[in-house]
Order: structure tokens, then sequence, then C-alpha cells
């Protein structure tokens, strides 16, 4: 397979460290409000990724953080703490919120067919980590102390700028848009790596530590949990293309300084959704959610859909427009899909394999989704039996995740219903009452023979805590 590393700025043949195995990380969400489709653009993509390796024959280990402490990255970050932000905002505590949205976090990941890494970790769980790697970095004489907190010095190291090639004097002070002068700091692009004094100090989480009661800086988090479950060579790192300066830049540079090698082989990295009017931001606290997607009536796999029509390294505009686009698309998709029948013959390997070959190679060219979606429209199209079809289909879906059967079997009972009978309809309604009413009396053995009567007829029993609902066969 042949992925982009941001780091080579070429599509590179991948290769991991130990044959067979991929170690993968992901940053996660920041955890003071709900994720926006653009954050969950990212995530649809790494997902992708994810499980494509996986069916390649890759045993994949995932691992993701979840920033519950530690987003500030000098005593200059811009604005309020987001944290404590969202607890005044609601009235509850840092760690009340960090749960909330975690939670509501995975809630949407599961709506979008996202499947969660196997270890997640939330950074308040780990302080015990970052000290152990501050510890080393001030022993090797990579950080330093100054005004109460311990900053990462980034005049140590040989290269820093890996990504791009800014020159320090191009940059702001603190690196980042918005942000105040950090008189502490010697060069311009160091940050911090521990706080016990900063203009934040009413923060409801401290923890004790060599250099006095505080907390940790936002980038010692991904480092030290990147290196605690996938050890001290890691093969994939991702995240949106904001996280590549400069928190994956001072990723590497605090890692590499620690380990005294090289950490990470592969940077990969999704480009920004975007609206008409710019970035979707989650500061801005004006942005489109999964929920409000679902208020509109559109599935939330519409949405994953719409993301898999374009590559994740081009930025993509959302609108209305373009997911309704998307919403048609997948429409007629998932009609055509219902029109094949289950039972249609049997699968024909030699077009089986022609077909997914396509497949493999839009997705072997750096996770060319949009081109494997195409490689779905020339299944349906393919002169071959249904049978075939559709095992390609649960084939190709176990790295596209679009419910697509699902929603093709949905689509053949609501047909089915329109065109049934209504005698016949009359005659199932009946059966049913019947069954409930046997029930009730305790005739258990009236109620199971028509249930094998309706069975005969085609007819499958939903029982729910309303009742009795049936479908076709
Ligand atoms: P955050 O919760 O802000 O830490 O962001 C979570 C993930 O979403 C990170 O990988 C970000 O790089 C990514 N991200 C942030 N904004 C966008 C956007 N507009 N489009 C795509 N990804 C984004
Ligand atoms: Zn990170």
């Amino acid at each position: 397979m042949k992925l982009y590393n941001t780091l080579t700025r070429t599509k590179d043949e991948f290769v991991p460290n130990e044959p067979g195995k991929v170690s993968m990380y992901t940053c996660g969400p920041t955890v003071y409000h709900f994720a926006h489709i653009g954050n969950l653009r990212t995530y649809i993509m790494e997902d992708v990724l994810d499980k494509y390796l996986r069916y390649s024959g890759y045993e994949v280990k995932r691992v993701m953080n979840i920033t519950d402490v530690g987003h500030l990255t000098s005593d200059a970050d811009e604005g309020e703490d987001k944290m404590l932000k969202g607890a005044k905002r609601e009235k509850k505590t840092v760690l009340e919120i960090a749960k909330f949205y975690t939670d509501a976090f995975f809630e949407d990941c599961k709506k979008l067919n996202i499947k969660t890494p196997e270890v997640v970790a939330p950074a308040t769980q780990c302080i015990g980590e970052f000290i152990k790697v501050i510890k080393k970095l001030i022993e090797k004489d990579y950080a330093y102390e100054a005004g109460g907190n311990i900053y990462f010095d980034t005049s140590k190291l040989e290269s820093y700028y890996v990504f791009n090639n800014f020159e320090e004097e191009d940059l702001q002070d603190g690196v980042r848009e918005g942000v105040e002068k950090d008189s502490n700091k010697r060069n311009k692009a160091d940050f911090v790596l521990w706080f016990t004094k900063s203009k934040f100090d009413d923060q409801e989480l401290k923890w004790n530590s060599p250099w006095g009661v505080g907390y940790p800086g936002w980038h010692i988090e991904c480092s030290c949990i990147s290196m605690k479950h996938l050890g001290e060579k890691l093969d994939i790192h991702c995240g949106g293309i904001d996280n590549a300066f400069p928190h994956h830049t001072n990723e590497i540079a605090q890692s590499e300084a620690y380990l005294g090698h090289k950490w990470c082989n592969w940077w990969v990295h999704v480009l920004h959704l975007n609206t008409n009017s710019g970035k979707m931001s989650k500061s801005s606290g004006e942005f489109l959610t999964v929920s409000l997607l679902e208020s509109k009536g559109y599935d939330p796999l519409v949405y994953r859909f719409f993301c898999m029509q374009s590559h994740y390294r081009k930025s993509l505009v959302f609108t209305y427009e373009n997911l309704d686009n998307a919403k048609v698309a997948y429409d007629k998709l998932t009609s055509r899909i219902a029109q094949l029948d289950p039972k249609g013959g049997d699968v024909d390997e030699a077009a089986f394999a022609s077909l997914k070959a396509g497949f493999v190679d839009a997705l072997d060219n750096d996770l060319n989704t949009s081109l494997a979606v195409t490689s779905l429209y020339d299944v349906v199209k393919a002169d071959t039996t249904d049978a075939t079809k559709i095992a390609l289909i649960e084939d190709f879906e176990k790295v596209l995740s679009l419910g697509l059967l699902e929603a093709a079997a949905k689509k053949r009972e609501e047909n089915a219903m329109a065109n049934a009978d209504p005698e016949l309809i009359a005659k199932i309604e009946g059966l049913i009452a019947e069954r409930t009413a046997a029930k009730k009396e305790r005739n258990f053995a009236r109620a199971d023979e028509i249930r094998a009567i309706l069975t005969d007829m085609g007819v499958i029993l939903v029982d729910t805590k309303e009742g009795t609902t049936y479908k076709f066969a």
C-alpha cells in the first residue's frame, strides 16, 4: 500500500516496523464541547485507514487519548481555559464535563460506524507517565524551569521544523494565532511541559510533581500515552492537518529527545472540513454536529458517505446542497442493492477477484476512497450473479462501513409491505392478534403454532415492548 507521509512529503510504500503488525496512534478529542462534523471527518478517514490495514491482513493496535486536561501549550495560550470555560458554562465540574462530552463523542462515533480504538486513554489517568518523561528531559538538558513552569528547549534540536520550513521570525509568539507573549521562554518555539504557575490559576485539577503542584501541557500527553501503549517505535500517527504544527512537531521533538532515536515513521494528516465561511472550529462555538444533521432528517451514514466521496488529503467544503447530493447518491445505491436477490445464484470466484482488485487498487493508492466508492458502482453494474455482488459489497463494507446492506434490507422490506396484497395483510394482522390473545391466556402451544403458520407465509415476527410487529423474509 502506498500512503502519503507528511514527514517525507511523498507517497511511500507502507512498511511497518514489525512484519504483519501495525501500531497506530490517533490524537483524540478535547472534551469540552460536542465534536463537530469537521472533527468527525478526521475520525472517519482514520477509521477507514485502520480498517483497510486490517482488511489487508495486518494486526493493528490503535491507541487514542482523550484530552481532559492539558490543552495549554504556554502561559500565553489564547483566551480562556477551554475546560474551565465549559465547566462554567454548564455549571459542572471539569471532570463531569469531560465525562459527558467523552460519552457524546463515542455516541457520535457509533452512529458513524467508527470503531473504538483498542486503547482509549484519558490524559488525567497518565500523570505519572508525563512526570517520568519530563524528569528525563530535564536530566538530558532538553528542558528548563522558568517562572515556575517547565519548558522544552527547542534550540537543543538539530532540526525542529520537521513538517514545514517555517523560519522563527515568521512565527508569532507562542507559534499560534492570537497568543500573547510568554516572557519565560528562551526561544519563541519553546513550549510548556508542566505548569505550576499560569494565568489560569483557578485550575480544578492539579497534581503533585517534583516541580510543585500543577498540571501538564498539551503536547506531552500524546507522546507519553503513545509510548506507554505502543512502545518506542510507532508505525503511524494520525490527526487533522491543524495538528501537524505545532502539536505533532512538538510531539516529535520531545519523544525523540527522550528516546534518543527516531520515533514514528508515518505521519498521516486529514485535511479540513470547511464551510463557505471558513474552517469549522470548536472554539468558535458555532458548528455542526451529528445530532443537528439527524434532527434535519439526515442519516449519519450519509455524512460518512459524503466524506468518503472525496480524498482525505483535499479539504472538503460542507454545504447542505453537497450533503443532499450525497444523500441522493446513497439512496440510489442502496435501492440498486435492494433489487439484488440474496439467493441469486452462486458466487463467481473469478468475477469476485477481478472486481475486488479494483477496490484494493483504489485504497492501496493512498486510500483513494472516492475510487473505492466507484468500485461499488462497478459491482452493482457488473455482469455477474447477484450472489457475487452481495458477497463483494459485504467484503468492501469491512472497510467502508456505510451500512449499505442494512439500508438495502430495510428498503426491501418497505417495498414488500407497500406491494403486499391488502387481503394478505389483513390475514397476517388477524393471526398476530390471535397469537397475542393466546399468549395472554398462556396458551403457548397455540401461539407457537401461529408463529409457524406465519413463518411458512414468509412473515417474520418482531416482538417489542410496545407489541408485535412483522416484516417479510
Ligand atoms: P480537537 O477536539 O479540537 O482536539 O480535534 C479533534 C480532531 O479533529 C483533531 O485531529 C483535529 O486536527 C481535527 N479537526 C479539527 N478541526 C477540523 C476540521 N475543521 N476538519 C477536519 N478535522 C478537524
Ligand atoms: Zn495529539
